[in-house]
C-alpha cells in the first residue's frame, strides 16, 4: 500500500495542527510533484509486491491541478505494479470539486474512492473552524462526485462543536462511508488561543459523549455499521487502506513528512524544503516487540474487532488475560471468538484501557 502527503492547504484551518503549507503557488506545486516523483523513483524498489491500496491525503490533494495530478498518477504507474489496487482514494476539500475537475479525476483511471471534508453543515460552524467552503457547497459538491461516477464516497465530519450537527440535509444515499472525529483543541492553534481568550467556548466532556452517540445512533438507523472508534461504513464499504493500517500491513509513505513502515521498522520523511531538494528520509525507529505489542493494543482498542489473540505474543497474553478483567466486568470490553472487542462505551476508552495495557 502506498500513502502520498500532498502538504498544501488554501489555508490554515483554526483547529489543524497537521503538517500543511498555505496558499502555494503553481510553482511550488510543480517543485513538489518533481520531488516527489524523485523520491517514487528512488524508493520503488521497497515496494516489492503489488500495490492493493494507494491514498492521497493531506493537506489538501484537491489543492494539485489535475495536470500535476496526472503526473503523479503515470509516476505511480511507471514505478510500481498497480494491476492489483483495489482502492485509490483521494482526500478533496468540497470548493476543489468543480464538475470539470471531477471528471478530470476521474479521466485518470486510477481513483475509485473519494474522501470528502465536509465537516460541518452549519455555515456559522464551518466559519467558526475556518473552513472555506458553506453547507450547500458541500452538499452540491457530494452530487456532483456521485453524478461524475463516484460511487464509493466518504465524508469527514466533526463534532463537539458549539451547535450540535444536524443531518436533516444530508443525503446518506450519496455515501458509502463516514468518518466523525471529536473536536480536539491542539496546541498552537488559533482555536488554542481563541478558546483561551473565551471567544470561542466549546462543549464540556459530557455533550461530547452525548453528541458522539448521536452521531452512532444517527448513522446506524441509515444502515452504516461502526467499524472503528470514528469509522462507519455500509456493509464490505470500510476503507481497505485504513484498515490495513491497524492490520499492521506494511506501507510505503511518500511525500514530505510520511512515514513509511516495513513490519519491523518505521520510517518517517523530514518536512519539506523545497529549495533544498524537497525532503529526505531521515527519521527510524526500530519497533522491539514490546513497542509493536503496544501499538496493536492501541489501535486495536479503537476498533470493533478488537485484540486478535493469535496476534498476542505468548509471553504477554497471561497479563493481558488478567488485566481485562475489571474492563469485561465493568462492560467496555466483551470476549468471542478468540478476540477481546470494545464495546461502543469501551470505543471511548481505548485510549486508556491501552495505556494501562502497556509491557515495557
Ligand atoms: S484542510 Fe485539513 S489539513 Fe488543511 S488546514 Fe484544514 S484541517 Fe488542516
Amino acid at each position: 500500500m502506498v500513502y502520498i502527503h500532498v502538504p498544501f492547504c488554501h489555508r490554515k484551518c483554526t483547529y489543524c495542527a497537521f503538517y500543511s503549507h498555505g496558499a502555494p503557488v503553481p510553482r511550488r506545486l510543480t517543485a513538489y510533484v518533481d520531488a516527489l516523483l524523485d523520491e517514487m523513483e528512488r524508493r520503488k524498489r521497497e515496494q516489492a509486491h503489488p500495490i492493493r491500496t494507494v491514498y492521497l491525503g493531506g493537506g489538501t490533494p484537491s489543492i494539485l491541478p489535475l495536470e500535476e495530478l496526472a503526473r503523479i498518477v503515470e509516476g505511480l504507474r511507471r514505478c510500481f505494479d498497480l494491476s492489483q489496487v483495489e482502492e485509490a482514494t483521494v482526500e478533496a476539500n468540497p470548493e476543489d470539486l468543480t464538475p470539470e475537475y471531477l471528471l478530470g479525476l476521474k479521466a485518470l483511471g486510477l481513483f475509485n474512492r473519494l474522501s470528502i471534508g465536509i465537516q460541518s453543515l452549519d455555515d456559522e460552524m464551518l466559519r467558526l473552524i475556518g473552513r472555506r467552503h458553506t453547507a450547500t457547497q458541500a452538499l452540491d459538491a457530494l452530487e456532483r462526485a456521485h453524478e461524475a461516477g463516484f460511487h464509493n464516497i466518504s465524508v469527514d465530519f466533526i463534532y463537539g462543536l458549539p451547535k450540535e450537527f444536524q443531518f436533516s440535509t444530508f443525503d446518506f444515499q450519496l455515501v458509502t462511508h463516514l468518518s466523525a472525529y471529536a473536536l480536539t483543541v491542539e496546541n498552537g492553534t488559533a482555536l488554542a488561543r481563541q478558546v483561551e481568550q473565551g471567544r470561542v467556548v466549546l462543549p464540556g466532556e459530557d455533550e461530547v459523549v452525548r453528541q458522539y452517540h448521536e452521531c452512532c445512533r444517527t448513522f446506524e438507523a441509515q444502515g452504516f455499521g461502526q467499524y472503528e472508534i470514528s469509522n462507519f461504513c455500509r456493509p464490505g464499504c470500510h476503507s481497505r487502506h485504513n484498515s490495513r493500517y491497524w492490520d499492521r500491513t506494511p506501507y510505503l509513505g511518500l511525500g514530505p513528512s510520511a512515514h513509511s513502515f516495513d513490519g519491523q521498522r518505521r520510517r518517517w520523511n523530514s518536512p519539506m524544503d523545497l529549495d533544498n531538494g524537497g525532503w529526505e528520509m531521515e527519521n527510524e525507529e526500530v519497533l522491539s516487540e514490546a513497542d509493536a505489542y503496544n501499538e496493536l493494543l492501541m489501535t486495536a482498542l479503537r476498533t470493533t474487532r478488537g485484540i486478535p489473540l493469535a496476534m498476542v505474543p505468548d509471553k504477554y497474553k497471561k497479563e493481558l488475560h488478567q488485566k481485562m478483567q475489571p474492563y469485561i466486568e465493568c462492560g467496555w470490553i466483551t470476549v468471542g471468538d478468540d478476540h477481546y472487542r470494545p464495546t461502543r462505551e469501551g470505543l471511548l476508552h481505548a485510549d486508556g484501557m491501552a495505556a494501562e495495557l502497556f509491557v515495557a
